[in-house]
């Protein structure tokens, strides 16, 4: 008996494929980004010290260029805090604040990375209350800043 295939396969619309496609490239986007944090922080030396970290940070303060700049570095056990973050706090002052028992060397190179290529700086002009300027500011941040930060964290390569 030879063998019938009915093809019942209903096309996708156009806009059906489009948000299907997008979903799978941002969803590949997001874990390539996750990954390549991952990996870093994997290949990271872990922060020994105060003085360990301070050491580094004034090797990469260097490298970037940054000297002119105050960096507050804010060391905080807090468990509840996980991910590390730099932030703008007045003219040519930035805030590092980090969990020295969650993370690793590579978060403090991240960071000063942010602040180096004028990400805090960026992020400071938009305002917390409003969420357009929410929605424009994580967008910069997710497809632009976070990967130049990631790659400058892994490879020393500054883009
Ligand atoms: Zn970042």
């Amino acid at each position: 008996m030879p063998i019938k295939i009915k093809r019942n396969l209903k096309e996708k619309s156009t806009l059906g494929k489009i948000v299907f496609r997008t979903a799978i490239g941002l969803s590949a986007y997001t874990l390539a980004l996750i990954g390549l944090e991952y990996y870093s922080d994997s290949k990271s030396e872990p922060i020994r010290s105060q003085e360990h970290l301070e050491q580094i940070m004034e090797e990469e303060i260097k490298k970037l260029g940054i000297e002119n700049k105050n960096i507050l570095l804010i060391l905080d056990d807090n468990e509840k805090w996980n991910y590390p973050y730099a932030v703008k706090i007045g003219e040519e002052s930035y805030e590092i604040n980090i969990n020295p028992s969650k993370h690793k060397v590579v978060s403090v190179k991240h960071e000063l990375y942010h602040i180096a290529d004028g990400h805090c700086d960026f992020g400071a002009k938009f305002s917390s209350d409003s969420n357009i300027d929410h929605l424009i500011f994580y967008t910069c941040y997710f497809f632009y800043y976070e990967p130049q930060a990631a790659i400058y964290a892994a490879t020393g390569l500054k883009l």
